[in-house]
């Protein structure tokens, strides 16, 4: 399960596994786009789904993000 999360400064959509934003929480890390940015936002369903076909999507595993798209 994926989680999909928009950076509101470079506006790249990206995912993140649930399990890992569990354990950034639990850490208290924040969770950052594949450029470091902080500012992100979390899209509705219906939005990421979108951005996703109209965006380049990252999705991240274990310690770096890999783009899918
Ligand atoms: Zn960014």
């Amino acid at each position: 399960m994926y989680k999909a999360y928009r950076c509101n400064k470079c506006r790249v959509v990206f995912a993140i596994p649930t399990e890992d934003i569990r354990r950034m929480e639990k850490q208290g890390r924040y969770i950052a786009c594949p450029f470091g940015h902080k500012e992100i936002s979390e899209p509705d369903k219906y939005d990421s789904l979108k951005e996703c076909m109209d965006n380049s999507v990252y999705v991240r595993e274990g310690r770096r993000m890999r783009q899918i798209k």
